[in-house]
């Protein structure tokens, strides 16, 4: 008999994993929180166990970053081939970035002047608060005093040494030294190019490799990410800080299905019920690793595969927006500043509202793709309108859980500027491959990986 085709099952597809990894994480965590409360046990499982096995996925993914930006966006470049071109597109993903940043901003501060969270926290509290992440909010006070945001920050990302900041994980140094490469390679007769060219596609050929084990153990990694975090949480916190959580995530949610359904639809003309489930991977990773840059490699995959983002664009466009456009971060920022204010008894004028969002904007280009990456620049937003810097020791208790959320919509901001762009440019996403192949053709761009 058949027995081989009669008792095979089809095995499940990776997304459907990851997701049982993250539902399983968080029910498990969350159990032994809730059960178990803080006993020395959970605490030795999670140091010993999930947060090690969360760590070697976060830094398989991780570890690709540099290689795969520096490859993708020099080819990128000089895939695009003549400098008009990358100069429109150059300036179109910049104008996109910073307006739909402010447009997160704005809907942020909107809600936390309607809902008004920061009038209903008791003074009780917020000293209790104010105590107990005391420590914590001394080392990122002190990381914020290290941070130089201004024209000195504009000069640093023309990097001394390319090499430097690799190693130091300047992604905004990598990526200047990446686009000069590329351009610097249209420059050369094409003979000369090609065989550096056909490297750096062999090297973003076998990046995709190691993202593809990596993500053999996602389903692992995040359910062990996601264990860590839950078992650890102090859910007491989400009952005192309850509205202001609910404020930014209801923003985010407000950007994320509202804003950027409408985007996809009109920029770049996609179905935005498909586009969301085109890239679930995508948001999942971004979910349960708190990173922008972690989950990159992830990012240029699915909108290649799934989108049908041309590699030129996709190579350009998201590892620029990995640390430019954070669309989340930025109207976290807004929230927790106004909030804050309000904690204080701040009163902040509209004008000073409207330095809050430039300087949320800003920021949010500045931010680092890490987990907790904003908060030395958020507290430099807060100094710039007068609320104390010391008051972020109120909300980091839930930023953990906020950072997940506001991280999702990061990433899912850059997928949206990709597929804008490469609409814009005349390709057509998701259709038939044949399509997207002939289309791309057409347009001279090339399939590398
Ligand atoms: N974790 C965020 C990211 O990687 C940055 C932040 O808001 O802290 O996109």
């Amino acid at each position: 008999m058949s027995e081989g085709i009669v008792g095979r099952r089809r095995p499940l597809p990776l997304h459907t994993k990851i997701f049982l990894g993250l539902v399983g994480g968080a029910v498990s965590g969350i159990s032994v929180n809730v059960f178990l409360g803080r006993r020395p046990e959970v605490e030795w499982i999670v140091r010993t166990v999930t947060e090690p096995i969360g760590q070697i996925f976060l830094r398989m993914l991780i570890m690709v970053v540099v290689p795969l930006v520096f490859a993708s966006l020099a080819l990128g470049v000089a895939g695009l081939g003549d400098l008009r071109k990358l100069g429109r597109i150059g300036v179109k993903t910049l104008l996109y970035f910073v307006l739909v940043t402010a447009l997160a901003v704005t809907i942020g501060l909107i809600l936390v002047n309607v809902i008004r969270p920061g009038e209903g926290l008791s003074e009780q509290v917020k000293v209790q608060l104010l105590e107990t992440y005391r420590g914590q909010t001394a080392e990122t006070l002190e990381q914020a005093g290290r941070t130089r945001f201004g024209i000195q920050t504009f000069v640093n990302i023309v990097p001394r040494n390319p090499i430097a900041a690799a190693v130091q994980g300047d992604m905004l140094g990598i990526i200047f030294f990446a686009l000069m490469f590329g351009v610097a390679l249209t420059f050369l007769p094409a003979s000369r190019a090609q065989p550096v060219m056909a490297v750096l596609s062999g090297i973003g050929e076998a990046m995709v490799v190691l993202i593809d084990l990596a993500m053999k153990l996602a389903p692992i990694g995040v359910a062990a990410l996601i264990f860590s975090v839950t078992a650890r949480f102090g859910f007491d916190l989400l009952a005192k800080l309850g509205v202001y959580v609910f404020t930014v995530i209801l923003g985010l949610a407000i950007h994320q299905f509202g804003a950027y359904s409408i985007l996809v639809r009109v920029f770049a003309r996609l179905n935005p019920w498909q586009f969301f489930s085109a890239i679930r991977t995508v948001m999942v990773t971004a979910f349960s690793t708190s990173s922008s840059n972690a989950t990159l490699p992830t990012t240029i995959r699915v909108s290649q595969e799934n989108l049908g983002i041309p590699g030129e664009i996709a190579g350009f466009v998201l590892p620029l927006g990995a640390t430019m456009n954070m669309n989340g971060t930025a109207l976290f920022e807004g929230v927790t500043v106004l909030f804050l204010a309000q904690v204080f008894g701040v009163e902040l004028s509209f004008s000073a509202q409207l330095i809050v969002i430039v300087m949320s904007v800003l920021t949010a280009i500045g931010a680092a793709g890490v987990p907790g990456g904003s908060l030395p620049l958020l507290i430099l937003v807060l100094q710039t309108v007068g609320v104390p810097g010391e008051g972020i020791a109120i909300i980091l208790g839930v930023d953990r859980l906020l950072d997940m959320c506001r991280t999702t919509l990061n990433v899912t901001g850059d997928v949206t500027a990709a597929a804008f762009i490469a609409r814009s440019e005349g390709y057509a996403l998701m259709p038939r491959p044949s399509v997207v192949e002939m289309e791309r053709t057409e347009a001279g761009g090339e399939r590398r990986w």
